[in-house]
């Protein structure tokens, strides 16, 4: 045990790793040897070694991934031109069918608007011309900017575990699990390095009894790359702020499973289903089969969807059992299950790329394409960029400082197809801050026309769209009613979504404990970590009275995995570590601004232990 903080110096340190910052060090470190096999570059912090790198990654293994993914892959297969990587990633496979479906509402409680409504009767109508499922439709024709083919289906866990080991191979890079970071370390407007999280803590985050303060890695460039609620970005973005017109307010999470797929199901490897319509409107599906009969599938909550009843446990129940699904999962076994939120406002959630000493990567440099669906190849592809830039400053000798980096990186990138891309799909989600129909034709608009015409509305920040309780169900539900289960629900100390589901017409779950089980069973099948003891928790409360005066609790009705739960009458909710999966939902469902802050909410979402980790998903 010591008490004292202690200092490690690097040339360079990555926060995360996931595929931008693995994009990053693929670049990097195929430049750092001479072919005689002396350093290219020379460590300053270890004379006659070649450069010092570290990564830190959060979760308890390298190959942490919530999502099968399907991917056009352009930067990554340009790494590896050599391969063939269907082949080389293990439960990879090339992208192969590819359908868009429009799922109708059998049970009759999903919130259809007039607009909703309209676009159920288009369907329904110009069914002649499309091919039809059991209360579905299926677009004729996929348009071009949503088509993966030739692409690669793959499990993100297993994608950055093959990606880790090509990396540790070269022996010119530490990849360290298990250590989240807990902030950057500032002097002034320079970053000097990375703080990690303490151990040895209570909850609060004070010493206990073998308190080890996180060691300080200083370095000469500090790498950026934690993904959308890192909390190493949120701390440079709440210390810079966003570029004037800049903002992150549009959100959504992602559920999602994977499944062994029963024996008769007779979708081919490679499959890409994508649906929406169904469960809510706003709701968003995926399906995609991975070889050895498995299949990864999920369900999309934006933050748009303003209903404070969101739950994606349940919702994502109710969709697996739409009829054109179950007529493929019936008889599926759960594998692993587990849920990540995504940065939806793609190119306008870009925060200041680089600074004296740092450098952003990867979905929280704003790197998500709205319009295509896509980040892992663009995020991978954003690490290429900067590691280019970075190699030749290395080059030139030159200091990591906001200029050099400017110039070498952010040019660079600006330069880039990725930024014309992603500026090409900057409004294409707009359109859903005006509700479902109108947001499926400006990202049409969009898509068809490359970012020409769209659909330009001003977002405001989430908190700000989620609508009272009163409003859930939608009149369906008679106000006594909704008081009653209030008050039931808070005696009980339990969420609000299963009662208030009911009560608005969705049948209750037909659980066969393979496939449709609890949620608290869910969290036991797997993808789940046991968060390690000693850290403080990562999620808390800025002003707990704030609390006090919320009856939405929207982060306890979103929460994934059941952590946050309703606590005394009064005070804020209660917050379980070893349940929490790091999804990040919370930070973004929380329905009261900071008074002096509007942009941000009351939960604060720090660095932490445990998660999720399940590398096939
Ligand atoms: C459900 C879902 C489905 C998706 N489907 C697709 C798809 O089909 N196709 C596609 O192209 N994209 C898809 N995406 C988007 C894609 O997953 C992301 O764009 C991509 O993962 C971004 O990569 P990244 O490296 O920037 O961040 P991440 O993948 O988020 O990686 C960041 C890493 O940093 C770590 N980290 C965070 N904080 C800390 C800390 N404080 N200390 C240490 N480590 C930290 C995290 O644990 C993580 O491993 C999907 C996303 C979701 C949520
Ligand atoms: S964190 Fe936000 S949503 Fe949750 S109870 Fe507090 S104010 Fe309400
Ligand atoms: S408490 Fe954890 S699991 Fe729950 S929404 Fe927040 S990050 Fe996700």
């Amino acid at each position: 045990m010591t008490s004292e903080r202690q200092r490690m110096d690097a040339d360079i340190v990555c926060v995360g790793f996931g595929p931008a910052t693995a994009g990053f060090l693929t670049t990097l470190t195929r430049a750092l040897m001479k072919p005689d096999g002396t350093p290219a570059f020379e460590s300053q912090v270890m004379p006659g070694m070649p450069l010092q790198i570290m990564c830190y990654e959060r979760a308890d293994d390298i190959g942490f991934g919530c999502s099968g993914v399907v991917t056009k892959g352009r930067a990554i297969r340009a790494s590896f031109p050599d391969l063939d990587l269907a082949k080389e990633i293990p439960n990879a496979v090339a992208a192969g069918e590819e359908r868009v479906v429009y799922l109708q509402d059998p049970v009759g409680a999903s919130r259809r608007t007039v607009g909703t409504k309209f676009m159920d009767g288009v369907f329904k109508a110009g069914q002649f011309a499309m091919r039809k499922g059991p209360s579905a439709q299926e677009l004729p024709w996929i348009p071009p900017f949503l088509r993966k083919e030739p692409g690669l289906v793959m499990s993100m866990g297993q994608f950055m575990s093959w990606a880790g080991a090509q990396l540790m191979g070269t022996g010119l890079v530490q990849i360290w699990p298990g250590t989240p970071v807990a902030a950057p370390i500032l002097d002034g407007d320079k970053v000097l390095g990375v703080r990690l999280a303490d151990q040895g803590v209570d909850k609060k985050g004070n010493p206990d009894g073998a308190y080890m303060p996180g060691m300080d890695i200083h370095a000469r460039l500090t790498v950026v790359g934690d993904g959308p609620v890192g909390a190493v970005g949120r701390r440079l973005d709440r210390h810079f702020g966003m570029p004037v017109g800049n903002h992150q307010h549009d959100w959504a999470v992602g559920m999602k499973a994977v499944v062994e797929l029963p024996a008769a199901c007779d979708l081919k490897p490679g499959t890409v289903i994508h649906t929406l319509g169904y469960p809510e409107p706003e709701i968003f599906g995926f399906l995609y089969v991975y070889p050895d009969r498995t299949a990864s599938l999920g369900i999309f909550v934006p933050s748009w969807f303003d209903s404070p009843i969101r739950t994606s446990y349940r919702y994502l129940q109710h969709w697996m059992q739409h009829p054109y699904l179950w007529r493929y999962l019936e008889g599926g076994i759960l594998r692993s299950w587990g849920a990540k939120s995504i940065q939806e406002s793609g190119a306008r959630g870009e925060p200041y790329l680089v600074g004296d000493g740092y450098a952003r990567v990867g979905e929280g440099s704003g790197t998500t394409n709205v319009l295509t669906n896509s980040g892992v190849d663009e995020a991978w592809r954003s690490g290429v960029i900067l590691a280019d830039g970075v190699v030749d400053l290395l080059r030139r000798g030159e200091s990591f400082t906001q200029g050099t980096l400017t110039a070498a990186y952010v040019r660079r990138r600006r330069a880039d197809a990725l930024d014309k891309e992603l500026q090409t799909a900057k409004k294409a989600r707009d359109g859903f801050q005006k509700g479902f129909m109108l947001g499926m034709m400006g990202t049409g608009m969009t898509g068809m026309t490359q970012g020409v015409l769209n659909l330009s509305v001003a977002s405001v920040p989430p908190s700000r769209r989620i609508k009272p309780l009163s409003t859930v169900g939608e009149g369906k539900i008679p106000a006594d009613k909704l008081s009653a289960a209030v008050e039931a629900c808070a005696k009980a100390k339990q969420p609000l979504h299963d009662a208030l589901m009911t009560l608005a017409g969705w049948p209750e779950i037909p659980f066969d404990g393979t496939l449709l089980m609890s949620h608290q069973d869910a969290l036991f099948k797997g993808g789940k970590v046991q968060a390690a003891g000693g850290f403080a928790d990562h999620v808390t409360f800025a002003d707990p009275a704030l609390c006090a005066t919320c009856k939405e609790r929207t982060c306890i009705e979103i929460c994934s995995a059941q952590a946050l739960m309703p606590g005394e009458e009064g005070g804020a909710p209660e917050f379980d570590r070893e349940k929490c999966v790091h999804c990040g939902a919370c930070i973004w469902s929380c329905s009261k601004a900071l008074p002096d802050d509007p942009e941000r909410a009351n939960i604060e979402f720090g660095a932490g232990s445990g998660g999720l980790h399940s590398n096939e998903n």
